[in-house]
Formats: structure tokens, C-alpha cells, sequence
């Protein structure tokens, strides 16, 4: 099931949150920074043994002082106009932290919405592609995936475009 949550993600007592991370996971602004800042200084410590991450990939530690058990760091693409994979690129985050999750077991996960801070991602198109993301993922998922898949939406343009999309 797809939900909605007006608010601070590092608030959010779910088994895992994503974090938009960049590729070096070292930190950054955003939503970034937040979740490193709630989640205290360990978090950088183990980000820091998981050697980077490629756009569209995810990566995932624990959540120590959030009171979500795991993050999840995904990179999101940079806008470039639309012509560089970026959909694609977008898409491939959801899907892999969702894998992720299952995993570990998660039965539900918080996403925030990905590049569409300082990365530029066009907020009604990334909406579009994580919610297409989502539905492809729950099609053909298998056993034990995240039963609440909550789309964060940190300003009312955001709560707007998904509660229109969905
Ligand atoms: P990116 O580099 O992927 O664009 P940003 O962190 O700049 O990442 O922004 C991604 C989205 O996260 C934006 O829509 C921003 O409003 C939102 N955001 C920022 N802080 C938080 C927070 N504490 N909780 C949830 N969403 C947040």
C-alpha cells in the first residue's frame, strides 16, 4: 500500500527511511544532512566503509539514534533535461532500496523525494516516476516486500502532485 506523510522523515518510526545521498554517501545537504544529523555520527562512520555509491544504486546501514531500525542511501541522477537516462536512473532507486528492504526484512519504508532538491529533477515528473516505480515493484514482487511504502512530502507543492497522482 502507497501512503502519504506531510513531514520530517527522520521523525518517522518505520523500519527503513531513504536517504537521497550523493555518490560519495559522505554527507550533504537536504535531506542528507537531516538524516545524518538525527541519526548522530556512527552513521558516518559506516557510511564511510560502504566505499561510495553509483547513481541509481542503493546501499544500506543501520539507523542508530533515528528511530527508524535502517537507511537506506540511495543516489538519485542530476536533472539534465530529461535526455540523459534520468528517468530511468530515478526509477532504478526506487526499485533497488525496495529489493534492499525485503532483504532485511522491512515491512515498511519512507522514501523522501529523491533529486528533486539541489538535484533539479522536475517535482511533477519525479513524482510520476516513483509512483510508476512503486507500482512496477509491488506487480511483481514475490513474499516479504514492504507491506506501507510511504511517499514523504516535505513542502505542500510536493503533497500536492502526489495526492493528485495517486
Ligand atoms: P537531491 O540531492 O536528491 O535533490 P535533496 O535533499 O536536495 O536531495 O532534496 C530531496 C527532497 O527531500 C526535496 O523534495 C526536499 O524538500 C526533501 N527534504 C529535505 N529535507 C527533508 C526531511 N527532513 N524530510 C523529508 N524530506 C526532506
Amino acid at each position: 500500500m502507497i501512503r502519504l506523510y506531510t513531514g520530517d522523515i527522520t521523525k518517522m518510526e518505520v523500519d527503513a527511511i531513504v536517504n537521497a545521498a550523493n555518490s560519495s554517501l559522505l554527507g550533504g545537504g537536504g535531506v542528507d544532512g537531516a538524516i545524518h544529523r538525527a541519526a548522530g555520527p556512527e552513521l558516518l562512520q559506516a557510511c564511510r566503509k560502504l566505499h561510495g555509491c553509483e547513481t541509481g544504486d542503493a546501499k544500506i546501514t543501520e539507523g542508530y539514534k533515528l528511530p527508524a531500525k535502517y537507511v537506506i542511501h540511495t543516489v538519485g541522477p542530476v536533472w539534465r533535461g530529461g535526455n540523459y537516462g534520468e528517468e530511468m536512473l530515478l526509477k532504478s532507486c526506487y526499485a533497488k532500496s525496495l529489493v534492499l528492504a525485503e532483504q532485511y526484512g522491512c515491512r515498511s519504508i519512507a522514501f523522501p523525494a529523491i533529486s528533486t532538491g539541489v538535484y533539479g529533477y522536475p517535482k511533477e515528473q519525479a513524482a510520476g516516476a516513483a509512483i510508476e516505480a512503486i507500482k512496477e515493484y509491488l506487480r511483481r514482487r514475490e513474499g516479504n516486500c514492504p507491506e506501507e511504502i510511504f511517499l514523504v512530502c516535505f513542502d505542500k507543492a510536493t503533497e500536492a502532485i502526489y495526492q493528485k497522482l495517486l
